[in-house]
């Protein structure tokens, strides 16, 4: 299906053609005007090859039509010389006969373009770097998929460190970049900050352009669909963003946790979504959370967003640490110890974009001060990261810390006992995880055997409300939070 926005694409490209053209010297005679005459060979031809033959070889196709006195030459060009081949063996005597049959005078020539997308151009200057000026690029989605975020060229799957915690992840993105029926979809990407989701869908991205350049493939973030969104309701342009989407082969949104609360948008994602699992169209999504825990998503979005694979990324254990640092070191050229990449994979735990950002400061240091890289070195040039990442307090340490505190078993942390006596050091237990860990309501929830953020709520506002008006309760939890912070 070619959208609305290409045709107007294609109307505008072919005024500026008829404008060039409309010296009557060369004016020919003809049945149809060229323009016009391309349009219906399209439409004749998606009739005759049905859809699924038409987009996979008329859609990609670059079109120019040139008019002089040997009359219409229709010139496609396509990525590949394979396409070329095979088009023209397969399509070639049709598409001459039904040309021939709507111009006066003119032929088909057949040619190859080197493919649009070359690794090291972000998608958005691949899309305009059209080498036709008033060609009619049909598999362009729109003029605005050129809004979608450039591709960071160091996000490929060759620099994607692999082990246990990531590998599920890392296969199912494997999978859907290199097949083109989708085996699950969506693909459901989660897990915590800097694990690797925007690499990987990255790499899928790539991986797609390099492989298989005609398929459309769109990423970006569940921010930018929003603000497109909002922006064509505003303009009163939905068909054409509608149309940008649901023309797509591969669609990646990434961080989509962002539209919890975002009602409309939300609803629109969702017909989008729909729409393109419908049609067998991979549907890559990423997100912090798993679906069931997406805040402020509509129950059957979240309960169809996890309808296909849910992959999680892990932090990376140590190995994995050791890993990502020993590729990122051999990238930077510069030697550094074995000691200081175990030492960094020791000391920091939290995320590999931690690591990396670590890594870099300590070859920048090297590099600007001249200094040997060493342990000590590392120590002194990372001392405020280190610092931070060392305390680190977990949800385990701080249920066992209260279960003690208390005398009542840590196994009734989870425990769906009601009895004021270990109810309350529960709640003390949520509302210290508020406190001192990173982590969301829900997540907290989860910890305590599977309960829901309001309870963690709940817990938090009854902690603060005692403490409000019992000193005894409140240095009893001041205490315990001392104890924790070490
Ligand atoms: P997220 O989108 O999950 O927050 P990113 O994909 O942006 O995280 O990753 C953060 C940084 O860490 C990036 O620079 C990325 O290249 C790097 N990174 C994450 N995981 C890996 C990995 N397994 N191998 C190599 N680099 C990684
Ligand atoms: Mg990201």
């Amino acid at each position: 299906m070619v959208s609305s926005a290409a045709k107007q694409q294609f109307q505008k490209d072919t005024q500026a053609y008829g404008e060039m053209n409309d010296d009557p010297s060369v004016s020919t005679k003809k049945k149809k005007a060229p323009k016009v005459a391309w349009e219906t060979l399209r439409e004749k031809l998606r009739e005759h090859l049905g859809e699924t033959a038409f987009r996979r070889w008329i859609e990609p196709v670059v079109v120019e039509v040139e008019e002089d006195e040997r009359g219409a030459t229709l010139a496609m060009a396509v990525p590949t010389r394979f396409m070329r081949d095979w088009i023209e063996a397969h399509y070639g005597d049709i598409v001459r006969t039904l040309w021939l049959s709507l111009v006066e005078k003119g032929s088909v020539q057949f040619s190859v373009v080197s493919p649009l997308l070359k690794p090291d151009v972000s998608l958005k200057s691949s899309i305009k770097g059209n080498s036709f000026p008033s060609a009619v690029r049909l598999s362009q989605a729109s003029p605005s998929a050129a809004d979608e975020a450039p591709l960071d060229p160091r996000f490929t799957f060759d620099n994607f460190v692999v082990g246990k915690p990531n590998e599920l992840a890392y296969a199912a993105a494997c999978r859907v970049a290199d097949t083109e029926t989708p085996t699950f979809n969506p693909l459901f990407l989660y897990g915590g900050s800097g694990l690797g989701k925007t690499h990987l869908m990255h790499a899928i991205a790539w991986h797609i352009r390099q492989n298989f350049p005609n398929r459309r493939v769109i990423y970006m973030s569940a921010e930018k669909f929003m603000y497109q969104f909002v922006r064509a309701l505003r303009y009163k342009d939905t068909v054409s963003f509608k149309d940008q989407f649901r023309s797509v082969d591969v669609l990646m949104i990434d961080d989509v946790q962002f539209i919890g609360g975002k009602d409309t948008t939300q609803e629109e994602f969702f017909h989008t979504f729909n729409a393109l699992v419908d049609r067998n169209r991979q549907v890559i999504v990423s997100a912090d959370k798993s679906p069931q825990d997406l805040d402020r998503v509509e129950e059957r979005l979240r309960s169809r967003l996890g309808w296909g694979l849910v992959a999680d990324l892990h932090p990376a254990n140590y190995e994995l640490r050791l890993g990502i640092l020993g590729a990122k070191a051999e990238k930077h050229g510069c030697p550094i110890p074995d000691k200081v990449i175990e030492f960094l994979a020791h000391k920091i735990a939290s995320n590999v974009r931690e690591l990396e950002g670590a890594l870099n400061r300590i070859v920048a240091h090297a590099q600007l001060v001249g200094r040997t890289i060493s342990v000590e070195m590392a120590q002194e040039v990372l001392a405020d990261v280190l610092r931070t990442s060392e305390r680190r307090i977990t949800i385990d340490e701080i249920q066992k810390k209260v279960a003690e505190h208390y005398n009542i078993r840590i196994a009734d942390m989870h425990s769906a006992r009601r009895a004021r006596a270990v109810a309350r050091p529960r709640q003390i237990a949520m509302y210290l995880a508020k406190q001192l860990t990173p982590r969301s309501l829900p997540e907290i929830g989860r910890k305590f055997g599977g309960r829901d953020h309001t309870t963690v709520i709940h817990a938090v506002r009854k902690i603060e409300e005692l403490s409000a008006y019992d000193p005894a309760f409140r240095e009893d939890v001041d205490l315990l939070k001392r104890l924790l912070q070490g």
